[in-house]
């Protein structure tokens, strides 16, 4: 006899339309038809001959193309006889030991980064996303670098507007004198200054689009990621928010800064202080599989959530919002995508968050 054993790096995730096979050491994600789930199933238990005996020859003839397609794909081998099958299982256990591992802070003034620095050492939060709503400029991005030049924080990320003064020298200038920006969006930029963005440590990116807070939480195929830590988040706790913290423009402490609920301001709570809230982790261990919609999408394991926009039609029995993430264009019930912002059943949500400008200009 002969068996087909899958991998254990292989995570197969079922949808209601077709499965999504990972392979989460090559970092890559593929689709296939749910026969493909079916077939995997039975080769768990079952031999390779006795699973070609359950069909007439037509069908023989597709299972063995499957099986064939699976050992090409490397996603699985063939044992024989009495080789032992218990191969233990990849563990899907995440291990993050950062107290906090996120903060984003929505800010005109960086003075305000002054002010959290001491908790942002403390809680050792590895990465910053920043929005300003302004431009910032050279001397100012390389204050923010070097402001955390002695701590734990191992990358910074600037949304920042464009404005002329952002050129090749300005770009040159940031890569030789910073080390923790790993990640520059220039917003409201009509025309890129310059093409070559390969050359420096860190991505540039230039947009048309005049972002804003209300900007995040777009769901689309682009920012899907089989990264295996992200994975094993998404499979334990909420992809967005877990180990989160958030600044809005008026100092509020937030789980993001485009959340309502509010865990203290700046000038007299620490981040410390907020985290203890009782409130503060809610959303940490909601996953994938306990969103509407989502708990039946075969990408719930490599798409980020979001909490801030969302559908508004579940909350549990906890009060936690249940709903699908409103910028999502993804159907998991017939497979197919869709524009989310022009969505029928989505215009009460989108009027909710005052979307409905955005939404036409993003
Ligand atoms: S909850 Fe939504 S808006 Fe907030 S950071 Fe996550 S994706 Fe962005
Ligand atoms: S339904 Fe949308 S938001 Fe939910 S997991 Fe699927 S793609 Fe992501």
């Amino acid at each position: 006899m002969n068996y087909f054993n899958l991998f254990s790096n292989i995570m197969v995730t079922k949808g209601m339309t077709r499965v999504l096979v990972s392979d989460l050491q090559r970092n890559v994600s593929e689709l296939y038809p749910l026969e493909l789930h079916e077939l995997i199933e039975e080769l768990k238990t079952t031999s390779v001959e006795e699973v070609l005996n359950n069909y007439d020859e037509e069908s023989k003839a597709i299972v063995q193309d499957y099986l064939d397609f699976l050992l090409e794909k490397e996603f699985g081998f063939i044992s024989q006889n009495d080789w032992d099958r218990n191969f233990p299982p990849v563990s899907y256990a995440y291990q993050d030991y950062n107290i906090l591992s996120n903060i984003f802070v929505e800010l005109d003034d960086i003075a305000i980064l002054e002010s959290l620095k001491e908790s942002i050492e403390n809680l050792e939060i590895r990465h910053m996303v920043i929005y300003c709503r302004r431009t910032l400029l050279l001397e100012e991005l390389m204050q923010i670098d070097r402001m955390f030049s002695h701590a734990p924080l191992e990358g910074i990320e600037v949304f920042s507007q464009f404005h002329e003064s952002v050129d090749q020298h300005f770009i040159d200038t940031l890569n030789r004198n910073t080390s923790r920006l790993y990640n520059l969006v220039f917003y409201r930029c009509a025309e890129a200054p310059f093409n070559d963005n390969d050359s420096f440590r860190f991505t540039v990116t230039f947009t048309g689009q005049d972002l804003s807070i209300s900007s995040c939480g777009k769901v689309n195929l682009d920012h899907f990621s089989t990264n295996l830590p992200k994975v094993l988040e998404a499979v334990n706790h909420n992809s967005c928010l877990h180990k989160k913290i958030g600044i809005d423009i008026h100092g509020h402490i937030k789980n993001c800064p485009a959340m309502l609920e509010s865990y203290g301001h700046i000038k007299n709570t620490t981040l410390e202080e907020a985290l203890n809230h009782k409130d503060f982790k809610k959303y940490w261990n909601l996953t994938k599989d306990h969103i509407e919609g989502c708990k039946d999408c075969e990408f719930r394991y490599i798409c980020t959530d979001c909490r801030a926009f969302t559908e508004r039609t579940h909350t549990d029995r906890a009060g936690l919002d249940t709903s699908k993430p409103l910028k999502c264009g993804y159907d998991p019930y017939t497979g197919s995508w869709e524009e989310w912002s022009t969505h029928p059943m989505k215009q009460k949500a989108i009027a909710h968050y005052g979307l409905s400008h955005k939404t036409k200009v993003s």
